[in-house]
């Protein structure tokens, strides 16, 4: 796949992963306790829990597709220890998958993967987190997250889905997957804002997405925003405050091994402290570290790690 799919191909390959997602909830519902009530999943493939910098996005990942033609010159599946694995901008399966309906098959039993073929507990409570090793609004990648969210979210599990793409917002997949009645409810819709757009080529513009925003709040969705990494404290101000009314959470974190100036991240954490309209904000540990100020010296409106709006 080299980002060449057209969002009218997406829309059939929806429909058919719509029809697999479906079966496979009905057969894990139904004969889940039976068939794998001795065989409880404890390692994963689809659904895993993430550590580290990523666990404070959610406590339960799903990864499915590894690669993205986003093109940002940070990203960091391009880092050297992960790049073998997850970089580059050919999206394509994990290696754990033999195919679409493959990945599924694993997908759902490991969320039926509870004792007696329940939902898992753990997944039930904390949700599932869409996606760190892809992006999930590509049209490669949508039509298969769409019906996994679909389904999901029906079973009353909360999802996160954080995407720096908005084309998959004017697709039949996406009217279909809003017309379900849970959707509301259980779905968080985030986009990743840096407020440069010269190091996202390949990404909708920031301020697109600030757009967007503003449409699923209108629409009744929770919304997040992932300040990530800050690039230019000036530029992630600027467009946290374009985008402060549509937004119920912020995270804020910075570039893994980049050297900050800690005066300058002062100045920007004071000013997110004394502008009154940022309702919720989570400050990322890494942050914290490089102004050594330890969580609970901040005002309530700065979060922790398990708050969900
Ligand atoms: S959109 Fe996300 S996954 Fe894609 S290249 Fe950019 S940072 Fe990486």
């Amino acid at each position: 796949m080299d980002g060449t799919l057209t969002w009218e191909r997406a829309k059939a390959k929806y429909q058919s992963f719509k029809a697999q997602a479906k079966k496979w909830v009905a057969r894990f519902k139904h004969l889940g306790p039976l068939k794998y009530i001795f065989e409880p999943c404890k390692s994963s493939d689809a659904i895993y829990f993430p550590t580290g910098p990523a666990a404070e996005y959610g406590k339960v990942g799903c990864s499915i597709y590894v690669g993205c033609y986003g093109g940002c010159g940070y990203c960091y599946r391009n880092d050297p220890i992960l790049a073998g694995a997850i970089g580059g901008s050919e999206v394509r399966l994990k290696k754990a998958f033999k195919s679409e309906a493959h990945a599924f098959e694993v997908y759902f039993k490991e969320l039926f993967g509870g004792p007696g073929g329940r939902i898992r507990e753990e997944i039930r409570e904390h949700g599932i987190f869409f996606t760190f090793t892809s992006d999930p609004g590509l049209p490669e990648t949508f039509p298969l997250f769409a019906a996994l969210i679909g389904e999901t979210v029906k079973l009353g599990i909360p999802v996160q889905f954080l995407t720096k793409f908005t084309g998959w917002i004017d697709t039949e997949i996406w009217d279909d997957l809003l017309s379900i009645p849970e959707a509301k409810k259980y779905l968080s819709i985030g986009f990743t804002l840096t407020g440069r757009d010269d190091l996202e080529p390949g990404a909708a513009p920031n301020e697109e997405r600030v757009a967007a925003l503003r449409y699923f709040h209108n629409e009744g969705f929770k919304t997040f925003v992932s300040i990530e990494p800050i690039l230019d404290f000036e530029c992630s101000f600027t467009i946290m405050i374009k985008s402060s009314a549509f937004v119920d959470l912020f995270r804020v974190g910075l570039e893994s091994h980049r050297k900050y100036d800690k005066h300058e991240a002062e100045m920007f954490v004071y000013d997110l402290e004394v502008v009154p309209w940022f309702k919720n904000v989570y400050l990322k540990d890494s942050l914290l570290q490089l102004l050594g100020r330890e969580r609970d010296s901040f005002p309530e409106k700065f979060v922790d790690v398990d708050f969900r709006p």
